[in-house]
């Protein structure tokens, strides 16, 4: 066992802290990163918080994480000490099931094993990315291009993913209009990928303060949905929305901006339920979807068509102990666009 440096939340309420946490011997399939940078994602604030429910104390969450190889098990193939390597929302799943077989594995029927709160294999609960190291199984562990700088590509981890994944499932590129709701982690990087898959892009943001920064990302509109002109002007017109809001929406404001066989897609995960008006879905035979994060493979074509088109998150590098000032700032939508916690200041 390799003792390491975490920050961890040790109940709902109480501030994150300092502390260390055991990471397991190196299996022969495993291989053992040190991390250089860890994103704060809202789902790491909505878990330690106890809103999605309840969870063990104490938790170190952080599932957007890059680092190098430090060193890999017997059997190690895919990655080489010193490699650049990332690692995001899941660390094994069963790779058995009609889904992990369709290389869908944060769909494993069997439930994913989730990179934080989940049960790992040797029976304990898995810790995230707020640490020094961490070790995990070969086939979950993503080759970080060269030109992206490790820390602009911590939270393509899941940001990126989460928002590549809709918009390349729902076809997102030339002749579709596709609205960003919520400019916030995934949402900048939901506007970046959209623009570069040729789509003309609208962002709703509660208001206008980042409108700049919205049409600098590829946005070619950007509208404020704090005023009830923008849901009349922009009415029936999208084929894709993708919902990336930490709150409840006002969903049926949002479905009627979708035109004929549009779907509004949820990745924001609040813990209220999402309440949908069938007669909402009727008017121009809307569809209403989730989706969760994306495949290993798909997760490493969409770190490749980063490189390829230029494209790496908008961060803040912070110390360690400025993680709960950051979550305070997240929650207020005071973040341009992704905090990025520097684990060099946790050695
Ligand atoms: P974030 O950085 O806080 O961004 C959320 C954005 O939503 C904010 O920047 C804000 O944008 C908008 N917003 C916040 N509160 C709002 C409210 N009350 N009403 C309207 N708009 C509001 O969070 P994130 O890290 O991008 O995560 C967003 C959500 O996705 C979270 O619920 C997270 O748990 C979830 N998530 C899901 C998956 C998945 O696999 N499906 C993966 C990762 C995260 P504006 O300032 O532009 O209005
Ligand atoms: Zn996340
Ligand atoms: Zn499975």
């Amino acid at each position: 066992m390799l003792t390491v440096n975490a920050i961890a939340a040790t109940s709902a309420t109480d501030p994150l802290v300092r502390t260390t946490i055991e990471r397991r011997d190196l299996g022969p399939r495993d291989v053992l990163i040190e991390i250089r940078y860890a994103g704060i994602c809202h789902s790491d604030i909505h878990t330690v918080r106890g809103e999605w429910g309840e969870i063990a104390y104490p938790q170190v969450v952080g599932h957007e994480i890059v680092g190098r190889v430090a060193e890999v098990g017997g059997e190690v193939s895919k990655h080489a000490v010193g490699d650049r390597v990332g690692v995001g929302c899941m660390v094994n799943s069963c790779r058995e099931c009609e889904n992990c077989r369709a290389g869908q594995e944060q769909y494993c029927l069997e439930g994913n094993t989730g990179t934080y709160t989940a049960v790992d294999r040797d029976g304990t609960i898995t810790q995230g990315g707020y640490s020094t190291h961490i070790v995990v199984d070969q086939d979950f562990v993503l080759r970080v291009p060269e030109s992206i700088p490790y820390e602009k590509a911590a939270p393509l981890l899941c940001a990126g993913i989460t928002t590549y994944s809709p918009l390349a499932h729902w076809n997102a590129g030339p002749g579709k209009k596709v609205a960003v709701v919520g400019m916030g982690g995934l949402g900048h990087m939901a506007v970046k990928f959209a623009a570069a898959m040729g789509a003309e892009v609208t962002v709703l943001s509660q208001t206008l303060g980042k409108k700049d920064d919205g049409l600098a990302f590829g946005g070619g509109d950007y509208h404020a949905t704090s005023d009830p002109a923008t849901f009349e002007a922009l009415k029936n017109t999208f084929d894709l929305i993708i919902n990336t809001v930490s709150a409840p929406i006002d969903m049926a404001a949002h479905l009627g901006l979708l035109r004929l066989g549009g779907t509004l897609v949820s990745v924001g995960a609040p813990p209220e339920p999402l309440p949908v008006q069938v007669f909402s879905l009727f008017d121009n035979r809307r569809s209403f979807a989730g989706s969760s994060i994306g495949g290993i493979a798909e997760t490493q074509e969409m770190l490749d068509f980063c490189a390829e088109h230029g494209i790496a998150s908008e961060v803040e590098v912070i110390d360690a102990d400025a993680v709960n000032e950051a979550y305070e700032r997240v929650l207020r939508s005071d973040v341009r666009y992704r905090f990025v916690i520097d684990i060099d200041s946790l050695r």
